[in-house]
């Protein structure tokens, strides 16, 4: 423990109330998304947006997660043009290989899916102001399966805030 960590409120407070009349809330779901391999993109805006809604808070962050390691969560104006346009930059920048040594190691064809899912991450913050996602007209969350095969994909969101 760092020097002057202990005099800091415990984390539980943060799920109840706290002097001062904030109460803050925390609101957890699951979105579902089932892929068709590679380059598979969706968007989860509206997804991600009734998970917020239904969490009723007002003021806060929305948390969106990927469970699983070869795919990626982020933004993007989601057109046709940008859904071929990022996954053909990411298969430039990292593309198949039997090179890797995920693939000396284990053979399964996806080294470079684990690769391009790390390099995007797989996970976003959003802020949530006055109930709604702060999200940009032309500004949508994506999903991106980046493995070799048809995924089921679960991803939590978490919505935090008052
Ligand atoms: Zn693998």
């Amino acid at each position: 423990m760092r020097a002057g960590a202990r005099h800091r409120q415990p984390p539980s407070v943060l799920a109840g109330s706290v002097p001062g009349n904030l109460v803050y809330m925390i609101h957890q779901a699951s979105i579902t998304v089932s892929t068709s391999g590679h380059r598979d993109m969706h968007d989860i805006t509206d997804a991600v947006a009734r998970v917020v809604a239904a969490s009723g808070i007002r003021t806060g962050l929305a948390h969106v997660f990927n469970i699983g390691s070869t795919a990626a969560v982020g933004t993007i104006e989601f057109e046709p043009g940008l859904q071929e346009d990022l996954p053909e930059l990411l298969d430039k920048l990292i593309p198949p290989s039997r090179h890797y040594g995920h693939e000396q190691a284990w053979q399964d064809g996806n080294g470079h899916s684990h690769l391009q899912a790390s390099w995007l991450g797989p996970d976003l913050t959003v802020p949530v102001r006055e109930g709604r996602l702060a999200l940009g007209t032309w500004q949508q969350i994506f999903h991106l399966e980046c493995d070799v095969k048809p995924r089921r994909r679960e991803i939590v969101v978490t919505v935090m805030g008052e």
